[in-house]
């Protein structure tokens, strides 16, 4: 019997993390002989809901198995085991292929905000087992990561956890080591270090069990890169991932400027409506309309360059952005924080000059409205003279632009993976995917 098995917000704010939690549900269903039919798939969400923990991560399992209720006890009492006060567990066991309405449940997981009541309509709609702790909030995500069979682009990850002693202490990783092995496997691994800043991105900086994680194309690659590592403390356990990281899918849905939710993801195209202005904090706004709407759109301080970018722009431009919708608050309008912006055409800018003198080549004033130019240099005189029209470089050409890699979302699909865009997963895995 085929099975999946979703898993969501068994984390806390002071350790553990699902992925951590779904490698011992993974170890017991590996011990009880069932067969994995995919790596787990590790599922990002909206990453504009306000209460996620860090990325809005789930996990789904999906494998053979014939004892449906016993696999189902052993992922409950692991994640009983790791429960802490605080996070709103969900657990969600599926028999059979995923229905239609499971994958639609989740592509809205992806751009908008939904209920823990939908969610267990469709676990009801199904006959999925399901398990909840506090609020049920975890029910949705752990629902919609089975609904995300990855299909379309992926990536994967292999996520290597430290021991428990170790946990909130000094990640022992030496940078250098991440650097080089960036460069033995680039352009197949990403996100590795931030390369404005040099910062090292594979390490998290909370107290959970992950040591590191490295981003790639492919399996075998995140292997070879986790060896060209160098670390000085005890890899406890790791395991690879399947995910929708690094592939833009939370930013496919098309944004209507007239009808904006809060926290939604999507894309929008316009036309630039005014200057961008610099804000207090370093932030830059610019206004963007089309046919259905206005919007302020937001370039934080953090996404670096992307605002210098946001800088060049002039009303008229026409630019496609992506990203998350900010709630309007009292004191603030809706606005759209800006996640990467695309310039689709850029408007040609002139400024006027006065003109050069035919004689001398020094350059002329104005005689008065109507009365032509004189020579600042020669006193020449032209009355038929006019003000010459001298086309601007803009600075920044058509194309896409991101923020650097420190600011990029989990989702972000990073200027390294253009062209390398995958479909289709046969299911195979290979040889030491995990180590437990
Ligand atoms: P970690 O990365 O450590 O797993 P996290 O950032 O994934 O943490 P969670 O603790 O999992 O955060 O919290 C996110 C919560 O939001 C979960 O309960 C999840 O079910 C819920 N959620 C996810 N997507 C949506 C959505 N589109 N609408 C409403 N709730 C959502």
């Amino acid at each position: 019997m085929k099975l999946s098995l979703g898993l969501d917000d068994v984390d806390s704010r002071e350790g553990s993390c699902t992925t951590y939690v779904a490698s011992f549900i993974v170890e017991g269903i590996l011990k009880a002989g069932c067969k994995l039919l995919d790596y787990p798939n590790l599922i990002r969400l909206n990453p504009n809901i306000p209460w996620k923990t860090r990325g809005n991560g789930a996990v789904a399992i999906r494998f053979e198995a014939e004892d449906a209720e016993g696999v189902f006890e052993l992922a409950r009492e692991v994640v009983d085991g790791f429960h802490e006060e605080g996070s709103d567990a969900g657990l969600v066991l599926l028999e059979g292929e995923v229905p239609a309405e499971v994958k639609e449940f989740s592509r809205m997981a992806l751009h908008g905000v939904l209920s823990p009541k939908r969610a267990l309509r469709l676990i009801e709609r199904y006959g999925a087992r399901s398990y909840s702790i506090g609020s049920g909030l975890g029910l949705i995500g752990a629902l919609a990561s089975i609904g995300n069979t990855l299909q379309g682009d992926y990536t994967f990850e292999l996520l290597a956890y430290r021991r428990r002693d170790r946990w909130g202490k000094e990640r022992l990783v030496d940078p250098k080591s991440v650097i080089e092995m960036d460069v033995a496997t680039r352009p197949y691994t990403f996100n590795n270090y931030d390369e404005e800043t040099g910062r090292i991105l594979i390490t998290p900086r909370g107290p959970d069990p992950v040591l590191f994680g490295i981003r790639g194309e492919y399996p075998e690659v995140l292997l070879d890169a986790m060896r060209m590592v160098r670390v000085m403390e005890e890899i406890d356990r790791y395991m690879i991932f399947r995910s929708n990281q690094g592939t833009n899918e939370h930013l496919r849905f098309r944004l209507d400027l007239g009808r904006l939710k809060a926290y939604s993801s999507g894309y929008v195209a316009g036309v630039v409506a005014e200057k961008p202005k610099i804000m207090r904090g370093g932030h830059v706004s610019f206004r963007l309309r089309n046919e259905d709407g206005e919007v302020n759109c937001m370039v934080y301080e953090p996404t670096g360059r992307l605002r210098w970018v946001a800088m060049a722009l002039i009303p008229g431009d026409e630019v496609e952005v992506g990203g998350g919708v900010r709630k309007r608050t009292v004191k603030n309008p809706t606005a759209l924080n800006v996640e990467y912006i695309k310039v689709l055409k850029l408007e040609r800018l002139f400024k006027t000059e006065n003109p050069r003198c035919p004689r001398c080549g020094g350059r002329m004033e104005s005689m008065g409205r109507g009365q032509g130019y004189r020579c600042k240099k020669c006193g020449f005189r032209d009355r038929e003279a006019k003000k010459l029209l001298r086309e601007v470089d803009r600075g920044i050409k058509e194309g896409l632009y991101l923020p650097p890699e420190r600011a990029h979302r989990h989702l972000t699909k990073p200027l390294r993976r253009y062209g390398l865009e995958k479909s289709g997963f046969d299911g195979k895995l290979i040889n030491g995917w995990y180590k437990f």
